[in-house]
């Protein structure tokens, strides 16, 4: 195991009706005027914002609003929101919605605090080292944003968007209000993208090539099988309240890092998939299940041994100690059954990607300037294979 520090101050509220608590909490952290952020209109439609207006307006604090935030959140509206919140001195932010309100509230809360551009943390020319304070309302288990470190943001260039992410424990929000209720609403699709997103977040941690790492492989291990279990049910049943509540805090479980500390993380899916909901503004979630799997099986044989673990106590392939590479291969198609069983693609073409567009991923990556992969260090030659392999 390596040395680590962990830092992970969040406040979770967890269960029916917390959202209630929502002013009372921004007052807790001290927010006298809260800038409340959201997205494209399913809050509005649920009645949620209604709710958590009034619960911020019954304990006296100002509010100003921001709604429009996209799936795969722009930087447009990160730029209008650092000056709405310079402009009307924000002093906290609320993010009412998904992985991409919460990041976009993330960057304008960094933003509004640097003097530089924005996008400096982003591109890597500088790290955030303070940001207004944050809360959450989830309405979606996916991203784990509501407890992490990071945030995704795609800089629209005007010849296409550039996804990039950041990390900084300033950007770790004060409380997450986490009612799984509040999820019943989930088309399909978006329920099962969060799955496969969840469940990417353990696998980028879970293959790594740290030693002496039982715990975090056995945490890493339990959240995976508990997803695989709870998920049918709440395809099945939308309003199995149980089988929500489970996921929704696997999905913060699996992006707190308590499953990542002390151990190499790979995230070169993360990275191959972001070009993808770049260039085709597909769900991330989906863009994963095409990649994670072609990633699988190009780097399987730099250590084919964990592969078979993977299959072996994840999806109970039995292991073939003679020939670990069947035992390995088993498990990547028993994870692509299960993605395809909840609805999620497993190829290129059922999110529009195309293969004549590879160079142009390949080249949108930015290898000069970036290495990816930790458990394989990956090439363009690497890269081009897995998109081929994921296009097949
Ligand atoms: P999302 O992009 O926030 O939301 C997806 C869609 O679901 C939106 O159209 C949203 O509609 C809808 N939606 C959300 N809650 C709903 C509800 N309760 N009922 C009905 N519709 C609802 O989804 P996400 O998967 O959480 O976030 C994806 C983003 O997070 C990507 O950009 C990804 O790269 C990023 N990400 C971040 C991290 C991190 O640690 N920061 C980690 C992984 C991924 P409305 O707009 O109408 O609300
Ligand atoms: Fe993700």
């Amino acid at each position: 195991m390596e040395n680590f520090t962990y830092y992970s101050p969040t406040r979770f509220l967890f269960g029916r009706g917390k959202e209630q608590d929502t002013g009372r909490c921004i007052g807790d952290f001290g927010g006298k005027k809260v800038l409340l952020h959201y997205g494209g209109g399913s809050v509005v439609e649920s009645g949620l914002l209604e709710r958590v207006r009034e619960s911020i307006k019954a304990e006296g604090i100002e509010c100003v609003e921001l709604g429009g935030v996209k799936p795969n959140p722009r930087s447009g509206l990160v730029y209008e929101g650092i000056e709405l919140c310079r402009r009307e001195k924000i002093d906290f932010i609320l993010a009412l919605g998904g992985g991409s309100v919460i990041d976009s509230a993330k960057a304008i809360a960094a933003g509004a605090m640097y003097e530089g551009d924005f996008w400096d943390f982003y591109s890597g020319k500088s790290v955030v080292e303070k940001a207004i304070p944050l809360g959450t309302v989830l309405t979606i288990a996916a991203a784990g944003s509501e407890s992490s470190s990071a945030s995704v943001i795609s800089l629209e260039t005007g010849e296409g968007m550039v996804k990039r992410s950041t990390m900084s424990d300033a950007l770790r929000p004060k409380f997450s209000i986490m009612n799984p209720e509040l999820t019943f609403t989930l088309p399909p699709y978006q329920t099962a993208s969060g799955i496969v997103d969840m469940m990417a977040h353990v696998m980028e941690r879970y293959f790594t090539n740290t030693r002496g790492v039982g715990v975090t492989d056995r945490l890493c291990e339990g959240t995976m099988i508990s997803i695989i279990e709870e998920a049918p049910k709440v395809m099945e049943n939308p309003r199995d309240y149980e089988a929500r509540a489970n996921i929704m805090w696997a999905g913060t479980m699996a992006h707190n890092n308590i499953c990542g500390v002390g151990r190499q993380q790979d995230w070169a899916s993360h990275g191959l998939e972001h070009e993808l909901s770049a260039l085709y503004d597909c769900a991330h979630g989906a863009g994963l299940s095409v990649i994670f799997p072609a990633w699988m099986e190009h780097v399987m044989s730099h250590d084919v041994m964990r592969f078979a673990q993977f299959a072996n106590r994840i999806f109970g392939c039995e292991m073939d100690f003679e020939n670990p590479e069947v035992t390995a291969k088993r498990g990547i198609e028993s994870l692509k059954s299960f993605w395809k069983s909840i609805g999620m693609p497993i190829s290129f073409e059922e999110i529009g990607a195309k293969s004549e567009d590879i160079p142009l991923l390949l080249d949108m990556l930015d290898l000069e300037n970036r290495n990816l992969g930790v458990f394989v260090e990956l090439t363009r030659e690497d890269c081009e294979a897995i998109y081929r392999i994921a296009s097949r």
